[in-house]
């Protein structure tokens, strides 16, 4: 990754930046060493625990301003000149939360960064399809030129891909695109329900390596996987990085974009994703057109790169 260079970064939870600075600006009662111990983890099943365990820390749009306020500021001297920031906004439903209110919030943050920020509002799978919707019907409500997508998140075991079905269809009449997580942690069958859906761009979609009908379809319909090796390897979905697929992945002619997903928790920077991408041996020219790729697959109106 070269600093002179401007990147895209599509797929950046916005709770997943919350570290323990930020936290404990946010609930200044909270012990550093317990917060600590609480962002702690070593598999998927850790890793949702604290981040269940950082999101219930925040409770008024304030605090999601402040977080999103934190967070953009980082990206432009990491050369990121255009972000989609993924919101849980299922999370703030399911807690009943002044939703709206937040949406409003992270909008007016988006507006005031100085890159330029895209929002993606996102549901929790294991709350099933009737929470997805009413996720949905918010995110349409502020389709537009900062709220682009919908998608969903959490255990990709969590409920019927049937289920999601309606939520998506409902974002997509809106104009939204559908950035479902999906081949993350289960098989091939989750990214060929994400692509039933419509999906746009693909959250993770490693486990599609093992599928050659699927990755022949993904090409065929120009569907990008968004790569976050850090994360891969943080919560022991791929235990080596030797063992990350992105390789094969490009072999099979799938176009991909990196991406850094939570990295607060993970401890990385997309330059970090940048340089594992490189030292799973792919050239400088196959990190350019992933460069250029983060502008290409865009689901919002993106700078030129
Ligand atoms: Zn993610």
């Amino acid at each position: 990754m070269t600093t002179s260079s401007n990147y895209a970064e599509l797929h950046l939870h916005l709770e997943g930046c919350l570290d323990v600075e930020t936290l404990l600006e946010i609930q200044p009662s909270l012990d550093r060493n317990e917060v600590e111990a609480q962002l702690r983890f070593d598999d998927f099943a850790g890793f949702l625990a604290s981040f269940k365990f950082a999101v219930m820390q925040l409770e008024t749009p304030e605090h999601y301003r402040l977080l999103a306020r934190r967070a953009l500021s980082r990206l432009r001297s990491q050369g990121i000149i255009y972000v989609e920031m993924i919101h849980s906004a299922g999370i703030c439903l399911w807690r009943k939360q002044d939703a709206r209110a937040i949406v409003e919030a992270l909008i007016e943050e988006g507006r005031r960064a100085d890159v330029t920020v895209r929002w993606i509002l996102d549901g929790v799978r294991q709350f099933g399809g009737e929470r997805f919707l009413e996720v949905a019907r918010l995110a349409v409500q502020y389709a537009g030129e900062d709220v682009v997508g919908l998608g969903i998140g959490g255990d990709e075991q969590g409920c019927l891909a049937s289920e999601l079905d309606a939520g998506f269809r409902l974002a997509r009449a809106h104009g939204l695109k559908a950035l479902p997580h999906a081949g993350e942690t289960s098989s091939p069958a989750s990214v060929w329900e994400a692509l039933g859906f419509g999906a746009y761009r693909i959250g993770h979609g490693i486990r599609s390596v093992a599928d050659p009908l699927l990755l022949a379809e993904l090409v065929r319909r120009d569907v990008p996987l968004e790569i976050c090796i850090s994360s891969n390897l943080g919560t022991g979905v791929c235990s080596r990085l030797e063992d990350h697929p992105l390789p094969a992945l490009l072999a099979a002619g799938v176009k991909v974009v990196l991406s850094t997903d939570d990295p607060a928790f993970f401890a990385t920077t997309l330059a970090h994703e940048y340089a594992l991408a490189a030292r799973l041996g792919l050239s400088a020219e196959d990190l350019a057109q992933i460069r250029r790729n983060g502008f290409h697959y865009a689901a919002g109106a993106a700078p030129t790169p």
